[in-house]
């Protein structure tokens, strides 16, 4: 093999190897991902939390309705019962009677939508923690296929860089390090062919001048697009 081809060959294990690196860290995405379960997980307790601070809203709404009610009732007593003896006495319960009265209208007034809110936070967080439930069961099993899949790739990806490895050992070192350099800086291809005097990188034809350095290069020759090394097909 020459060491033209030697590096095509090399190239092509490392795009493989690239590939493969590419796939592990797809599953260990996913893995890390958890399923999008600890984001389920936050917005079911906030849910809860919403929930219960409806709960205790209309309770507090309830508690003051039956308060207000009872407050209502003696005062009117109070005021119909005949045991006023002086004006100043149901001037001062009538105040008392009527912000007691506006009170009440008010809770009245707030207590369904309290309601009706306390109710819209439950379904929601009951629909939630049913969601929470079904997807932490498919999370399980994915885990399991995650897990064997990630193993396998680790494994692949390992042989795979064993055969580049070998690879690259029979390869010159000046050459290997130009290569590993435009492989990294020109994203994976460092190595085009020469079709018919055309660089199959940039479609440029070469002059014949390079053509003849080319053809008479031991390995590969920069071309002048400078991204990458010439090799005749
Ligand atoms: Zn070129």
């Amino acid at each position: 093999m020459t060491i033209a081809q030697s590096l095509l060959s090399l190239q092509g294990t490392d795009q493989s190897l690239a590939l493969k690196r590419r796939e592990y860290r797809e599953v260990q995405t996913e893995l890390d991902s958890e399923g999008g379960l600890p984001e389920l997980r936050e917005i079911c307790d906030k849910t809860r939390v919403r929930e219960l601070e409806a709960k205790v809203e209309t309770a507090r709404l309830e508690s003051d309705l039956a308060v207000l009610r009872n407050e209502v009732a003696e005062l009117e007593t109070r005021l119909y019962g005949g045991a006023i003896t002086n004006v100043r006495e149901l001037t001062a319960i009538e105040t008392e009677h009527s912000v007691a009265r506006r009170k009440l209208a008010q809770v009245e007034e707030a207590i369904a939508p309290a309601q009706v809110a306390a109710e819209h936070h439950r379904q929601q967080f009951a629909d939630l923690t049913a969601e929470l439930e079904t997807k932490e069961k498919t999370w399980k099993t994915r885990l399991v296929e995650l897990r064997s899949e990630k193993a396998k790739r680790g494994t692949a990806f390992n042989e795979m860089l064993q055969v580049r490895n070998d690879e690259a050992a029979l390869i010159p070192d000046d050459h290997l390090a130009r290569y590993t350099r435009l492989f990294r800086s020109n994203r994976g291809i460092a190595i085009v062919q020469v079709d018919r005097g055309v660089c199959q990188g940039c479609a440029v034809r070469l002059p014949v001048g390079e053509l003849t350095r080319l053809r008479a290069a031991d390995g590969p020759i920069p071309c002048s697009c400078g991204r990458a090394l010439l090799t005749e097909n």
